[in-house]
Order: C-alpha cells, then sequence, then structure tokens
C-alpha cells in the first residue's frame, strides 16, 4: 500500500488543542507515520487533498446497544409526522417493504389530532402483519392485535387499553421482540448502525449486547464487526467471563442493572420519588452480588462496566469498587459505571480515589433536565439541580467518557458535545476543548486503547472527521448543526463512500 499524505487541512489533537497543529499527515497501512507542517511530497506517495478542513481523531461512542439500535433503524422513522393519516401512510410504506412493520419515535403531542393511533387504527394498516410503534421516550409502544396476540403469549394477563403498552410490560416485550427478529433483520440492522456512525463520524463504539439470558447477539455484533470498518469495543451484559475469554475482550458487564431509570421511577434513591411519595425505586444487585461479579471480574483479569443511576444504586456500586480496589490494588483497565446520573458526595470522593471510570451520557440532560424537566417531575427541584454533575467530576480529575445509550438518544456526538457544553446547570457546563475530548480522546481510556486510537499522532490509527468548520470559531450556539464532511478509518474515506 503506497503512502498517503494528507495535506492543506487544520489537524489538531485533544485535550491541548491549541498546541498540535499541523497541515499534512502521512498514513501507511492505515497508521500514522507522522504530522507536520507542508511535509514534502514524494512521487511514490498518493496525495489528499483535504480541502482545507478542520481535522480532529475520530468521534467515539463509549455506549451503544447496537442490535437495539439497529432495530430501531431498521423501521419507519415517526418523527416527522404530523398527523395520524401521515403516520399511517409511513407504516404502509414500511408494510410493503418488511414483514415486521416497527415504527420509531412517535410523538402524539406534534401530531395534529393530538393523540395516538389505537390498535385498531394500526389493523387497518397491515391486519396480517406484525406492527409495533415505540413513542419517542421508548417506554411504551401501540401494537396491533396480531403482535398484542403475540405479547399475551408472554404476558398472559397483559394490561394494553386501546394497544397502548407501557413500563415493565413494554422493557418485558422489546427483549422478546429482539429474540423474535429474523437474524437476518437484525443483521441488516447492524448495518444501518455502521452507516449512521459514519454519517456521524464514529469511528469506534463500545457495543453492550446481549443479556444474562442470551448471548446470541453480542456473538452477532463480534461475527458483524470482524468484517466491518467500523471499531467495535463488545461488551457481553452478563456476569459469565467465557465469551469475554474466548474473543479476548478486556471488559465484562454493561448495562447490567445495579437499577432501573429515573423515568419509569425504577432508579434506587435513598429518599422516595417527589411524584411518588411511597416508591424509592429498584435495587437489581445488592453489594453483596457485585463483589461477586467483581471478583469474577479480577479473576479472569477483566473489568466490569456496571449500570448505576440513583443515588443508593451508585452509592452502593461505587463502595463496592473501593472495595475491590483496596482488596486487589487498581486494575489495569478500571472498572466502569455507566450513567452516574445521580452520584452523592461520597460516590464521587470513591470514583477519584479508587479510579473508578465513568460513563456519561451528555444527552440525557439536554432532553431530560433543567427545572420543568422530566427529572425535575420525578425528583423536585432540589435534587435534579444536582444531578449529571460532569464539570465537578471532571475538575476532580475522575476519568470520564461519554456516549449515547443508543437507542436511548441519538449517536450523534456533535449533539452530545453541545449538551455538554450548553448543560441546563450552568455549574456543571463544560470547555468545548473536553466536551470534545470526553467524545474523541476518552472513550479509548475506557477500553485501555489510548495509546493507538483518539490522536493523530505517530503510531496511531489513521481515524480522523474532517469539518467544514473549526468547531471553537463558531458561535456556540450553532455547535449541534456542525456537519461531519468526511471521516477516514484507518487512512480510508468511509464517509462518503
Ligand atoms: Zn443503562
Ligand atoms: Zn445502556
Amino acid at each position: 500500500m503506497p503512502q498517503l499524505l494528507f495535506h492543506n487541512c487544520s489537524g489538531r489533537n485533544l485535550p491541548d488543542y491549541a498546541h498540535h497543529e499541523f497541515d499534512s499527515m502521512l498514513v501507511e497501512n492505515g497508521r500514522i507515520i507522522k504530522t507536520g507542517y507542508q511535509l514534502p511530497a514524494h512521487p511514490d506517495m498518493t496525495p489528499v487533498d483535504l480541502e482545507g478542513a478542520t481535522i480532529l481523531a475520530a468521534f467515539a461512542d463509549a455506549h451503544v446497544h447496537m442490535t437495539q439500535t439497529g432495530i430501531a433503524l431498521s423501521g419507519a422513522q415517526l418523527e416527522p409526522a404530523a398527523s395520524l393519516s401521515q403516520v399511517f401512510d409511513l407504516l404502509a410504506d414500511e408494510s410493503s417493504r418488511n414483514e415486521f412493520v416497527l415504527g420509531w419515535g412517535l410523538q402524539e403531542t406534534r401530531l395534529k389530532e393530538h393523540r395516538l393511533p389505537t390498535s385498531k387504527e394500526l389493523d387497518a394498516v397491515a391486519p396480517e402483519k406484525f406492527v409495533w410503534i415505540t413513542r419517542q421516550d421508548l417506554h411504551s409502544a401501540i401494537l396491533n392485535t396480531f403482535a398484542l396476540r403475540w405479547a399475551r403469549t408472554i404476558i398472559p394477563n397483559l394490561s394494553a387499553p386501546d394497544g397502548l403498552v407501557r413500563g415493565n410490560d413494554y422493557y418485558r416485550l422489546s427483549y422478546s421482540l429482539i429474540d423474535k427478529l429474523p437474524e437476518a433483520f437484525k443483521r441488516n440492522g447492524l448495518e444501518l448502525v455502521r452507516q449512521h456512525c459514519f454519517r456521524n463520524g464514529v469511528a469506534t463504539i463500545h457495543a453492550l449486547e446481549g443479556s444474562r439470558e442470551s448471548a446470541a447477539d453480542t456473538i452477532a455484533v463480534a461475527e458483524f464487526s470482524r468484517n466491518s470498518d467500523l471499531h467495535t469495543v463488545i461488551y457481553n451484559q452478563s456476569g459469565d467471563p467465557s465469551l469475554p475469554h474466548r474473543y479476548g475482550w478486556k471488559g465484562m458487564g454493561g448495562c447490567l442493572l445495579v437499577d432501573g431509570s429515573l423515568g419509569t421511577r425504577t432508579a434506587a434513591l435513598h429518599e422516595p420519588y417527589h411524584d411518588q411519595p411511597d416508591n424509592t425505586g429498584n435495587l437489581y444487585l445488592d453489594a453483596s452480588e457485585i463483589e461477586d461479579l467483581l471478583n469474577r471480574a479480577h479473576q479472569n483479569q477483566l473489568h466490569l462496566a456496571l449500570h448505576a443511576i440513583g443515588d443508593r444504586a451508585i452509592d452502593t456500586v461505587a463502595a463496592t469498587y473501593a472495595w475491590a480496589c483496596k482488596k486487589w490494588g487498581k486494575p489495569a483497565i478500571a472498572n466502569r459505571i455507566e450513567h452516574f446520573i445521580m452520584p452523592s458526595d461520597k460516590a464521587i470522593r470513591q470514583a477519584r480515589d479508587n479510579a473508578i471510570n465513568i460513563c456519561i451520557q451528555p444527552a440525557f440532560d439536554h432532553y431530560w433536565g433543567g427545572n420543568d424537566g422530566l427529572y425535575a417531575q420525578r425528583l423536585g427541584n432540589k435534587r435534579a439541580a444536582r444531578l449529571n454533575p460532569f464539570k465537578t467530576m471532571l475538575d476532580l480529575g475522575i476519568q470520564l467518557a461519554a456516549g449515547s445509550d443508543s437507542p436511548v438518544t441519538a449517536i450523534d456526538p456533535i449533539a452530545g458535545v453541545a449538551a455538554l457544553v450548553h448543560h441546563s446547570n450552568p455549574e456543571e457546563r463544560m470547555s468545548l476543548n473536553s466536551a470534545l475530548a470526553l467524545f474523541i480522546s476518552e472513550p479509548h481510556k475506557l477500553a485501555g486503547e489510548s495509546l493507538i486510537r483518539g490522536q493523530l499522532k505517530t503510531g496511531y490509527h489513521a481515524d480522523f472527521v474532517c469539518l467544514p468548520e473549526d468547531p471553537f470559531k463558531i458561535a456556540p450556539s450553532r455547535l449541534g448543526n456542525l456537519q461531519v464532511k468526511r471521516l477516514y478509518i484507518d487512512g480510508r474515506c468511509v464517509y462518503p463512500r
């Protein structure tokens, strides 16, 4: 393979953005040989004109559910619909292509009729097919009669007024739906995720797949990524270390639930929910079960990732991780806590003192933060104001990286960066420099790959995005509109193809 000389660009590295500038970069076999100013071209090099673009190391998303995202990208996208008849048209179109008619992103408040479609209305679109429409919040769905018949084989006494399924029933059914869908449907979904990532400048994702019951989806993602240029760091969401062993993965767990979510009032709290005073949420794993997982991870030289959102859940995980750190010392790759939305001061100190890696979802604050947001409804303003303390943690030197939790929010690092810079709590707003780093260099640290990915320096993978404008030179309000112009992985242009 000839050497590639990328030129006519403004290249930067993070987090010391101002200090590593270059205008040309030499690449061989997918790796960077060197960067510099006006690097001389030789006849055996292939020059690539980057047309004055600002280039940064490619984006990474440290928390994606790839199988579920693929399914969500497969169906009809209903966000643009302004009326029920438009919803039905989009579904009819989908029905002409697919055996399973899935719809996503329905927001009845944006429809002219201000209501959800009913089961009967969905029957009219495709009476002989499985129709499943998920609302924007991903906590409820409307099913047609055909799909309800299937749902009742799983939950016999299912309550579904007008076909609406919500809460725990919804979660159970959405897991079963994943198993029900044909392999080819899911495989095609993974391909859609890859294309979506590339459009958004993402070269690496951490894919959190499978469940305690089945690793089939994890294995499918592993097979897919073996032949894909999207770099995928895989976590199998179970306490069983055998799969990571077989495939050589460095971590185990994932969104393995210590508690639930604030939206469904299942996140484990010390004090009750503001809007449900007899409820303090659920703790699905206690300290001794987490100890057991840590033991298994340690014995197999793996790091552990667990989902914890409420203060009671986070306290339990942080204290147990601290116990492990005292017992075995700091691990080569630190254990992770996913989300970490409502940490106590004590848990933040424990994260700092015991080298705990935190994977945050900046878009959550964008969607649910602020005085009139969902978090404030659930917790009251006082507690809600202390959620997602990104800047506080960063200033304490805690290792953070960012992800989307897709399909909960979209794989869209630029939107994530904008959410970090415009946090609903002004005291927790991050500099653009740090915000970009959380989606560029930092995810690789959580996977033990930061010596080969996340920088544009000698020896690193030539994974980079071309931006039409320097994000530091545009008005902060326009940040979210920035579009990725090109994405290169290992020196090859993967977007646009
Ligand atoms: Zn989670
Ligand atoms: Zn997740």
